[in-house]
């Protein structure tokens, strides 16, 4: 087994809080580094709340948002890769698509030349994927991804109330055979997961489908999405999201990661 060598340091806080509005909260990992560092959104219903995935999982994430929300929230995984379900084993309520692997998830890893490997990626990442600690006595070598019990399974056109919250499931496969994001039809908020996010959108791995990606996001380009709230770096409105597709659809993945 591995051992970090690396003096890494243990901050006061693993995940950062920040209020986007009264009903929903950006939950973020700053020690992540680069490619794994996910959004991770919470969104306040009137008596149960919903949580759009759920970090990487190495230290304890409901125990936090009891504290912070008073209840343990239903988590929706937008796909299984390791830094979006690494939580999932903590809640009730996990639903996900069927397609991804949620009950026997790919074991991941946080020594990034390990991960490029597993992931087929070209770019070196640096041999520890955390810059931080959660706690004194981690050691990033014994880092797997834990398995979840799917409480649901989620298709295309599915209809999520949770209390108050209201939002459509749409399965856009390319990068991950299941992934999905999440549409609010009322505002134009979409939560999408790693189906788009503003950098290069990773078609590669084990398991994405260029064609079928292409074909995710011609569907999302049709949608009147107003405002994108993604897995990863930040929110961005319509013009973007268009810019983004239309990029991504010009090269047709051709050349990419
Ligand atoms: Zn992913």
């Amino acid at each position: 087994m591995r051992r970090s060598t690396l003096p890494l340091p243990v901050p006061s806080e693993w995940f950062r809080f920040t209020a986007v509005t009264e009903r929903l909260t950006l939950i973020e990992e700053p020690h992540v580094r680069g490619l794994l560092r996910a959004n991770l959104w919470h969104l306040r219903g009137r008596r149960r709340d919903l949580l759009v995935d759920c970090g990487l999982g190495v230290t304890a994430l409901v125990p936090l948002l009891r504290e912070r929300f008073g209840r343990e929230p239903v988590l929706v995984l937008t796909h299984a890769h390791l830094d979006h379900m690494g939580s999932a084993h903590e809640f009730g309520e996990v639903w996900a698509h069927p397609l991804e692997h949620v009950d026997d998830p790919a074991p991941g890893s946080l020594h990034g030349p390990t991960l490029a490997a597993d992931l087929g990626l070209a770019e070196t990442l640096p041999p520890a994927l955390l810059n931080a600690r959660p706690h004194g006595g981690y050691d990033i070598g014994t880092y797997r991804v834990r398995p979840a019990t799917p409480t649901r399974s989620l298709a295309d056109g599915d209809i999520l109330e949770v209390d108050d919250i209201r939002l459509v499931v749409l399965h856009l496969p390319g990068h991950s055979p299941g992934s999905i994001a999440l549409f609010d039809e009322h505002d134009g908020t979409l939560f999408s997961g790693d189906v788009i996010y503003d950098d290069v959108l990773l078609d590669s791995l084990p398991g994405s489908d260029r064609g079928r990606y292409a074909h995710s996001l011609r569907r999302l380009r049709d949608l009147p999405v107003r405002l994108t709230r993604p897995g990863h770096e930040g929110s961005f409105g319509k013009d973007r999201l268009h810019h983004l597709i239309d990029d991504y659809l010009r090269d047709e993945g051709g050349g990419r990661r």
